[in-house]
């Protein structure tokens, strides 16, 4: 039921989000109607409400619900339909709004828990529908609710004008308002406060979710340059400040292109998810970084690591590499890769990885698989495959 619930929050369309709308403001339609109609036929709580002003929000609420079921008639049919449908959006929260805002202000807007509800339903109301649409909604309902208070103020129209002060025994309210006033509060917060639970807990994941996206490469899984620039930057500045080793490799797939030409481009990706994988079984995990930079270019980074542990882990790559037969039309081939390893000594990242991007320039050069290391532009070395 919940994982439903929460799975049509994220696929939601307009017309989905409405018919949620109607199905979770309805109910208290209902439950308003049969306690306002418990009041007026009770004796003796028919004296402390003003009977016409209570019949007149029981007419109000009827045509509400009315709409309602309008609505959901004609939106069931269309709940899959991904078109907007800014109209009946608006139609829908007016609808729910006006209903809540009338109760609200029946019952007395800053002496009952309904003004509670408002807020909760224009939060709910924020998290299914577009702002303009509730902007309108909420223009109109404070609009209504400041305006009656305007006409309160100059004594045109009395406060809370479906109560009588028979409501009242003294200051205290009789028994049945105060009922009637704890179960809306109670009943609105309860089902609201759960809503907005549920609908924020989802919100957080979404979050999430594009968060991780948003770091991740689409093809190999592995984390995408913005993730790797992000960590790198981040690495650096620690091994500023602790003086730790750092070693930086980038690694680039030797003549790449003649794969794909060779075999297509699906297989070339295919290749290039592999490489990622072995690439991310080949160092250790949460701490170094395997990231793909874009292309058939990846890199790693080494937090506490020298060029001379780095220099193990290149072997790592270049020998699992080796050790792979790519199957493709019938025929099996082999992939290199050229790396250039730098280890950072507080100098800044672009810098560190200029080091590396020269030394993997010159890997190439110096006839492809293969690595060249430095620990600075002094002490360049190399080291073949
Ligand atoms: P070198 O050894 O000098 O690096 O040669 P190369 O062929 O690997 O390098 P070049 O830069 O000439 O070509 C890179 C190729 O990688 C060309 C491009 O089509 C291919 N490539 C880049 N990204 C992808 C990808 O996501 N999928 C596939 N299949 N190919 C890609
Ligand atoms: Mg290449
Ligand atoms: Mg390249």
């Amino acid at each position: 039921m919940r994982q439903k619930f929460e799975h049509f929050l994220d696929e939601a369309n307009p017309a989905s989000r409405c018919l949620l709308a109607v199905f979770a403001s309805t109910p208290f339609y209902f439950t308003y109607w049969f306690i306002n109609l418990a009041g007026l036929l009770d004796p003796v709580a028919q004296v402390g409400l003003r009977q016409a002003v209570v019949w007149t929000l029981q007419a109000a609420l009827s045509i509400s619900a009315a709409l309602s079921i309008g609505f959901v008639v004609w939106l069931w049919p269309r709940r899959r339909d991904p078109r907007p449908m800014p109209g009946l959006s608006v139609a829908v929260t007016v609808n729910i709004g006006l209903i809540y805002t009338l109760i609200a202000l029946f019952s007395g807007t800053f002496t009952t828990g309904a003004n509670m509800t408002l807020l909760g339903v224009l939060a709910i109301g924020l998290l299914l529908f577009d702002l303009r649409t509730m902007w309108i909604a909420f223009l109109v309902c404070s609009g209504l609710l400041v305006l009656y208070d305007v006409f309160v103020m100059t004594g045109h129209v009395p406060y809370a004008p479906a109560i009588t002060r028979l409501a009242f025994k003294g200051v205290e309210p009789q028994w049945w308002w105060a009922v009637w006033r704890n179960v809306v509060f109670y009943v609105g917060v309860t089902v609201i406060s759960t809503m907005l639970l549920v609908m924020f807990g989802r919100l957080d994941a979404v979050h999430r979710k594009l968060n991780k996206l948003s770091y991740t490469d689409a093809l190999t899984g592995l984390p995408n340059r913005r993730y790797f620039m992000d960590r790198l930057h981040a690495e650096v500045a620690r091994q500023g400040r602790t003086a730790q080793p750092l070693s930086l490799m980038l690694i680039d797939a030797d003549h790449f292109k003649r794969v794909n030409d060779a075999h297509g481009h699906t297989v070339g990706d295919e290749v290039l998810t592999v490489l990622a994988r072995l690439l991310g079984e080949s160092v250790r995990t949460p701490t170094d970084v395997a990231a793909r930079l874009g292309g058939e270019e990846f890199a790693v980074l080494l937090p506490d690591t020298t060029v001379d542990e780095a220099e193990a882990v290149c072997w790592r790559i270049h020998s699992r590499l080796a050790a792979h037969a790519f199957q493709a039309s019938g025929q099996t081939f082999h992939l290199t890769v050229s790396v250039g390893v730098a280890q950072c000594h507080g100098q800044s990242a672009e810098v560190v990885l200029k080091q590396a991007d020269r030394n993997l320039y010159r890997a190439k050069q110096e006839g492809r698989n293969r690595s060249i290391y430095s620990v600075d532009s002094a002490l360049d070395r190399e080291v073949g495959a």
